[in-house]
């Protein structure tokens, strides 16, 4: 896509801060070579050797260690890479670092090697972000993801996406070029088809990105209902130990408290969100005001209710207000609590218009593994997951934008017969799917995304 314009060298430690056996400086861009080969001596470096040098800058002996030279494009930016492998100890490596920019090469931004080997052709978005969230992973299922991604997992299933994409594009362009024919085009079922199969082949790459999304960011769970419903208690109880305060005077709980938990390798937030009634007082309004924001975002609402006040299993009849406020039901999970008190025997599963209901008590205990067990079920977490991938929400909102513009282009297909109509929305949802791999990406986009990362990556 883009040239490899004469840039300026680059410069930076690529080890972690702090002391270790070994500590790393990078350096890439036209003078690379020139620069290390001043710090190491005369003898000249060849290219993809190890070569045992002492450091040396303005006459003083800084540090001792291994050279290596990459030349480009055959290296990870695709220009001429040097490592200088020292000592790992932060004055050692400012000093080495302060050589490398007094010789005339320049400290790089976080995410520049990165983003130069993006430019560069040698890998597209979906990868460069991997090799991030490899480094940050928490988990080894998210690591692996990443590595999956790394491959180029994500990249190929965009790229089939686009394939079949442009196929429809043609068909439809050529269909507008011959108006005589245009309406035998578009009406002989063949694009309606086309589209129905492109719509579900989204539908399974997004089903995995989200999967994906979640194993990277965590599956963020809002735990709401009424004061005393036994809301603070359960988060407790999920996470084996008392952070979210307990006690029997509503309202307590009044700003949003939360909780990182892994259940079998599965990163969670938990959120614990004041109690949902018509609050009096000021304060607890706000904190109403943010539990709803954050039942809005959240990729799972736990709605705790007080098995004993329960009149029925029907989320729509037990709290016709929050099903209301919640137009999107699919990530509704009615949770009965403190079944000690009442006849409901633990665990039990029921569904009620759609909508999973599960019966504990966080005070014993009875009926969380079954909820925890239904929470990696909700997003088809398996703990050995093949074939995922790590993905990012801002991957999920490119694939959710692709999508709305075929149905939109699907609508005007069949409600007007509109081919022109059809052919833009197709375009734009080739551009959002282009974003996800950068092969329609703008500056800006680029900015934030390399921005994030951490220096000398
Ligand atoms: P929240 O306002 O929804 O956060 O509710 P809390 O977790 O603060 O609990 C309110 C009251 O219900 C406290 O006195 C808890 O001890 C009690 N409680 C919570 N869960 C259970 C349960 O499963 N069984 C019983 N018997 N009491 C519970
Ligand atoms: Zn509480």
């Amino acid at each position: 896509t883009q040239q490899s314009l004469n840039r300026d060298t680059i410069a930076a430690v690529a080890t972690a801060p702090g002391r270790g056996g070994i500590g790393v400086i990078r350096l890439s861009g036209p003078k690379a070579l020139s620069i290390a080969q001043q710090i190491c001596g005369d003898k000249p470096l060849k290219a993809r050797y190890a070569h045992y040098r002492n450091f040396f800058h303005s006459e003083q002996l800084i540090d001792q260690g291994l050279a290596l030279f990459f030349p480009g494009p055959n290296s990870f930016t695709g220009e001429d890479v040097v490592e200088l492998q020292g000592h790992g100890g932060p004055v050692i490596l400012d000093q080495l670092l302060k050589a490398t920019i007094e010789l005339g090469a320049r400290q790089a931004r976080p995410g520049e090697f990165s983003e130069r080997a993006f430019l560069n052709d040698k890998m597209d978005l979906t990868q460069a972000e991997a090799i991030a969230d490899l480094i940050d992973a928490g988990s080894a299922q998210a690591a692996r993801n990443a590595m999956r991604s790394l491959q180029g997992a994500f990249s190929d299933k965009i790229e089939d996406l686009v394939e079949s994409l442009t196929h429809l594009r043609i068909y439809v362009e050529a269909a507008i070029d011959f108006p005589e024919e245009e309406i035998d085009f578009l009406a002989d079922g063949k694009v309606a088809a086309d589209i129905q199969a492109l719509l579900a082949q989204m539908a399974g790459v997004e089903a995995q990105a989200r999967q994906g999304a979640i194993m990277r960011e965590g599956m963020r769970v809002a735990i709401a209902g009424r004061p005393n419903a036994g809301k603070s208690s359960l988060l407790n109880a999920l996470a084996g130990r008392n952070t979210a305060i307990v006690t029997d005077i509503a309202g307590t709980t009044r700003d949003i408290l939360r909780e990182d938990i892994h259940i079998d390798g599965m990163p969670l937030q938990f959120a614990d969100t004041a109690g949902l009634r018509d609050a009096p007082d000021k304060v607890e309004q706000i904190g109403i005001e943010r539990a709803w924001e954050e039942i809005h975002q959240a990729d799972r609402v736990l709605l705790v209710m007080d098995a004993e006040q329960l009149h029925s299993l029907d989320p729509a009849e037990a709290w016709p207000e929050f099903t209301n406020q919640l137009q999107d039901l699919d990530k509704l999970t009615l949770v009965l609590n403190k079944i000690d008190l009442s006849d409901y025997s633990a665990g039990l599963q029921a569904h009620t218009q759609g909508v999973p209901v599960i019966a504990i008590s966080a005070k014993t205990g009875a009926g969380l593994e079954a909820l925890k067990e239904h929470l990696k079920q909700s997003i088809g977490f398996s703990g050995a997951a093949e074939g995922t991938f790590s993905a990012r929400r801002r991957h999920l909102e490119a694939l959710e934008r692709a999508r709305a513009f075929i149905e939109q282009g699907s609508q005007q297909l069949h409600s007007h017969g509109a081919g022109e109509l059809l052919a833009e929305d197709l375009r734009q949802a080739q551009q959002a799917l282009g974003e996800i791999t950068g092969a329609m990406s703008a500056d800006e986009l680029l900015g934030k995304i390399f921005g994030s990362f951490c220096i000398g990556k």
